[in-house]
């Protein structure tokens, strides 16, 4: 009898206005707790004046929600409920990932989304995730599209959205000295309003792919001045963060063998962003620039360079050139090395510099070796110094020294191969040579409960964009400027910190590339050749 009851009632169509109410109350409460507690807790109003702030937010949320609903409904009928069920089930999986991993649904984090290949977003998935996702958005989403409605005329849709509108117009007016906080505080408020964070950013992703899209900008003509033979191997790394290694003073031994390679230069340096895409197109760009300018393979390749990208890695700006090999493509060429890890980058170079038609090589190899959120999975087992370990950051949370233990030994892993390739090019006798490392962002580890990186540069912890920058030259290579020891550099030294941009002008110089392109303010060696004077700058 109790569940024909229950039965009937849910069978009984109910008004469109409560259904917009029920929905427009259950994604506030159930979406969006992460905004109320980023407001209750970053504004330092009186706790008067902090509970009307929240009072009227809650109020403008809950008009435009019911507004939304109720439009979406009454126009779109079942397709309407499906795009709500859609929203309810994205809705909770970004507030599972608001609650657990302390990020803002920003563009940044969008675009990681878009640029993140299956086999890494996998390590974000858990039982504790479908638990969530189940609960909070596959249930709400069910009463989406099969409660029974009752539509109603268009004249009480006019008349709901009218109050709605007018509730929001004296709730805003009533708030209109707190713009300025708004202001101030727009981008982690935008990140973290369920749907409206990933909705507007996805939209911002997509116009900003689109401009992306667009032909780079060409860069001058340049020409190479010298026929010495030299080759430069710049090592991109992955979410590698400076504390953690053992050349900036971290307690660990994670860098033994680099820490015994003689004229090993050790930088301190800075990223430009905290996520990848930008982080590398930082690396490879001659100036901080939202235009996509032509990037340092692509120019070194059109100059006369011969330049291979080797990758296991993503969201690099487009490369032009000729030699463009995944770590799947590597594999192939290499059976007997195993394709997970990044040996697979570093295999065979020493006959591919060797046997280049070219007196000037360029090789780029864009690591993932400190890539979480399973930094277990990144390295060879032999080289698990550090035990035991976690197996992802969801498990490390719990123990975060196993998540340590497990990003340090990726640390030693990247030590070991930056290592044994400074070896292979000393070894190479006939070329001039050098090593670049530099990482593309940092990484959180659980300081302040953060983890992994992609916060916005004024949020971000420093952990998120103090990078390390290494670098080894064959003997009587060039000459390096030399670093200031205090705040402001002299003339003709390096600042104390340096940012990514040393990169493309320090690469032109070891490759003997002249050009207009090239600011010798950003060349961590000094300029031999007799043109430099007549630079442009
Ligand atoms: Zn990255």
């Amino acid at each position: 009898m109790i569940k024909n009851d229950v039965t009937q009632r849910l069978r009984k169509p109910i008004s469109l206005f409560v259904f917009a109410a029920v929905v427009s109350i259950a994604t506030l409460l159930l979406y969006n707790i992460p905004f109320f507690s980023y407001v209750a807790g970053n504004n330092n109003e009186s706790t008067l004046g902090r509970l009307f702030l929240l009072l009227s937010l809650g109020v403008v949320m809950l008009a435009l929600n019911f507004m939304m609903t109720y439009l979406v409904m009454f126009l779109l009928k079942m397709v309407g409920r499906i795009l709500l069920a859609i929203l309810a089930v994205i809705n909770a999986t970004a507030v599972y990932f608001i609650y657990t991993y302390n990020v803002m649904i920003d563009a940044t984090t969008i675009e990681n989304v878009f640029n993140t290949r299956y086999s890494e977003a996998s390590g974000f998935f858990s039982w504790s995730l479908w638990l969530f996702v189940i609960a909070f958005g596959v249930l709400p989403a069910l009463f989406c599209l099969l409660q029974p409605v009752d539509y109603g005329k268009a004249k009480r849709l006019a008349i709901s959205c009218g109050c709605s509108i007018a509730i929001v117009l004296v709730v805003a007016l009533a708030n209109i000295g707190k713009t300025l906080w708004i202001g101030q505080h727009d981008t982690e408020l935008g990140g973290l309003l369920q749907p409206w964070s990933y909705l507007a950013n996805t939209v911002r992703v997509f116009s900003f792919s689109q401009d992306k899209q667009a032909e780079e900008i060409k860069l001058p003509d340049g020409y190479i001045t010298d026929k010495e033979k030299a080759v430069v191997v710049l090592v991109i790394g992955e979410s590698a963060r400076k504390a953690n290694f053992q050349l900036y003073g971290y307690g660990r031994d994670t860098n033994t063998l680099l820490a015994a390679q003689e004229g090993l230069k050790v930088y301190e340096a800075t990223s430009c962003a905290t996520y990848t895409t930008a982080g590398t197109k930082a690396i490879l760009e001659p100036k901080n620039s939202d235009d996509l300018y032509e990037v340092l393979p692509n120019y070194a390749f059109r100059t006369g360079v011969d330049v291979s990208w080797r990758t296991s890695n993503w969201g690099e700006p487009p490369i032009h050139i000729d030699e463009y090999l995944t770590d799947d493509e590597l594999a192939k060429m290499y059976p007997d090395e195993e394709r997970k890890y990044d040996a697979i980058l570093f295999r065979g170079l020493r006959e591919r510099i060797a046997s280049s038609p070219k007196n000037k090589v360029l090789i780029v190899l864009h690591t993932s070796t400190s890539h979480g959120p399973n930094y277990a999975d990144k390295y060879p087992k032999e080289f698990e110094f550090y035990k035991p370990v976690a197996k992802n950051v969801e498990e490390g949370e719990k123990n975060i020294g196993l998540l340590v233990n497990a990003y340090d030994n990726t640390i030693r892993y990247t030590d070991y191969l930056l290592s044994r390739l400074i070896d292979t090019l000393r070894d190479m006798t006939d070329w001039k040579s050098a090593m670049i490392f530099i990482s593309d962002h940092g990484e959180s580890l659980g300081e302040n409960k953060m983890f992994m990186h992609g916060l916005p540069m004024r949020l971000a912890p420093k952990v998120q964009y103090e990078i390390p920058f290494l670098v080894w030259t064959s003997k009587d290579f060039r000459t390096y400027k030399p670093v200031a020891t205090s705040q402001e550099p002299a003339e003709g030294e390096l600042p104390a910190i340096l940012e990514q941009h040393y990169i493309f002008h320090s690469v032109l110089n070891l490759l003997s590339i002249q050009s207009p392109a090239y600011n010798p303010a950003y060349d961590i060696f000094m300029r031999t050749d007799s043109l430099s004077l007549n630079n442009i700058k």
